[in-house]
């Protein structure tokens, strides 16, 4: 029977997509990992099995089904044994293509979410400037009205998917004098005469993922490439940030399982002092601590989750979801690589790579000190 709050039909499509991932993607990890690429064809692969748009209408080609199933997805995608092809298609599903179908005309979801759900247009999302991450009202990026539409010039960084995009969500300033009330957003072309791709960035893990500097000079879209309204841009992506938020917690988690579960498994075959080290009273207290911890985070998620998927809007629970999973999958992979010993340490086992990508949750989407102070805020602090 399923386990809430997932129904049969939930466990029938996690099965569909733990097939195509075990088979189809993780086979290739080290390879997508050492060539610090995936190829685009897992969109498309993606699209085709229906993985991309499980919760939108099927008028646009989704699925039909609810927020449950983004949740599916995002824990089985980290059975692809990289974080950074999870990081990549969560930046599609549950990042920059929400706001188009919340927010988007009618003429910019045919346009638009119609060939994301097929991934055949590869979305990336910018808001992190050089100068403005955690405090988004003081981007730079502006867009200044002309004639027929908008002039944008600026500058993006660390954007995911940034290097192979068709198109960005992007998060700009209308107006220079109003801080948060004069922020816009778009949607804009990548192949738009002054986007130009500055470079990709190396990184700590994530390897397969690209992370890209972006800069717009002179960038002219027309009036049609606003999305939503004009001055309500904050609003809409802090919106967007409690979808990221959570899904990155739900996949996180999720991770932090497998690397327990990598580690119980050595715990129980490892010998030292003549016996498996997970009959060592350390080892064993140790393996107990990240299943409690893992399980509470998890169930966290998990009601977080419900609530949106009851049309909830639940801030509190996301933030401290994500706060939660980030410190606990952190504090799970860093024992399970103790646990592997010398072994964990070396680069021919898969925990390094778990290690290095599940540092980033505690920074990307919402830094572990931005969750504390929404959450603090929320307490009447
Ligand atoms: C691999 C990767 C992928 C990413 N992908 C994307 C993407 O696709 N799109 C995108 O737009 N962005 C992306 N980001 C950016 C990410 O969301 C930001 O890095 C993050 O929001 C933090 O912003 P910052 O790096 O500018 O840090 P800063 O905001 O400069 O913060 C620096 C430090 O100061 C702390 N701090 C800041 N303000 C406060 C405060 N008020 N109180 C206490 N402490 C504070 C922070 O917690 C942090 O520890 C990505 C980042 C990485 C590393």
């Amino acid at each position: 029977m399923a386990r809430w709050p997932f129904s049969d039909e939930h466990d029938q499509l996690r099965k569909s997509i733990r097939d195509l991932v075990e088979t189809e993607f993780a086979p290739h990890a080290s390879e997508w990992e050492e060539a610090k690429d995936f190829p685009d064809s897992v969109f498309t692969r993606l699209g085709e099995l229906g993985f991309l748009g499980l919760s939108y209408p099927e008028a646009y080609g989704g699925g039909g089904g609810d927020y449950l199933c983004n949740i599916v997805l995002a824990e089985e995608m980290c059975r692809c044994l990289s974080g950074g092809v999870a990081m990549g298609v969560a930046v599609q599903t549950d990042m920059a293509v929400p706001p188009l179908y919340k927010f988007g005309t009618e003429e910019q979801k045919q346009r638009y979410l119609v060939p994301a759900i097929t991934g055949e247009k590869i979305f990336c999302l910018g808001i992190t400037e050089p100068n403005a991450g955690s405090d988004v009202a003081a981007i730079e990026t502006h867009a200044a009205k002309v004639d027929g539409g908008w002039v944008i010039n600026g500058r993006k960084i660390f954007i995911t998917n940034g290097r192979r995009a068709h198109a960005m969500t992007l998060v700009a300033k209308t107006d220079r004098d109003l801080e948060h009330k004069g922020i816009s957003l778009f949607v804009v072309d990548t192949n738009t005469p002054g986007f130009k791709v500055e470079r990709t960035l190396d990184k700590l893990g994530m390897h397969s993922s690209d992370t890209a500097e972006i800069s717009f000079t002179d960038m002219f879209v027309s009036d049609d490439a606003l999305l939503g309204k004009e001055g309500e841009g904050f609003y809409n992506i802090s919106w967007e940030l409690q979808g990221e938020r959570l899904i990155g917690a739900a996949g996180t988690i999720a991770g932090a399982r497998r690397s327990f579960e990598a580690a119980l498994e050595y715990a129980k075959q490892r010998e030292t002092f003549g016996r498996p080290i997970g009959k060592h009273q350390v080892i064993r207290h140790a393996l107990a601590d990240m299943a409690t911890e893992i399980e509470a985070a998890q169930q966290l998620v998990y009601s977080a989750a419900w609530k949106v998927t009851n049309g909830e809007y639940p801030v509190r629970e996301i933030s401290m979801a994500k706060l939660l999973t980030g410190e606990v999958a952190w504090r799970v992979v860093d024992k399970a690589l103790q646990i592997f010993g010398g072994y964990g340490y070396s680069m021919e086992f898969p925990i390094q790579r778990a290690w290095r990508d599940t540092r980033l949750i505690r920074i990307g989407g919402g830094t572990d000190e931005v969750m504390r102070d929404v959450i603090g805020r929320m307490e009447g602090l």
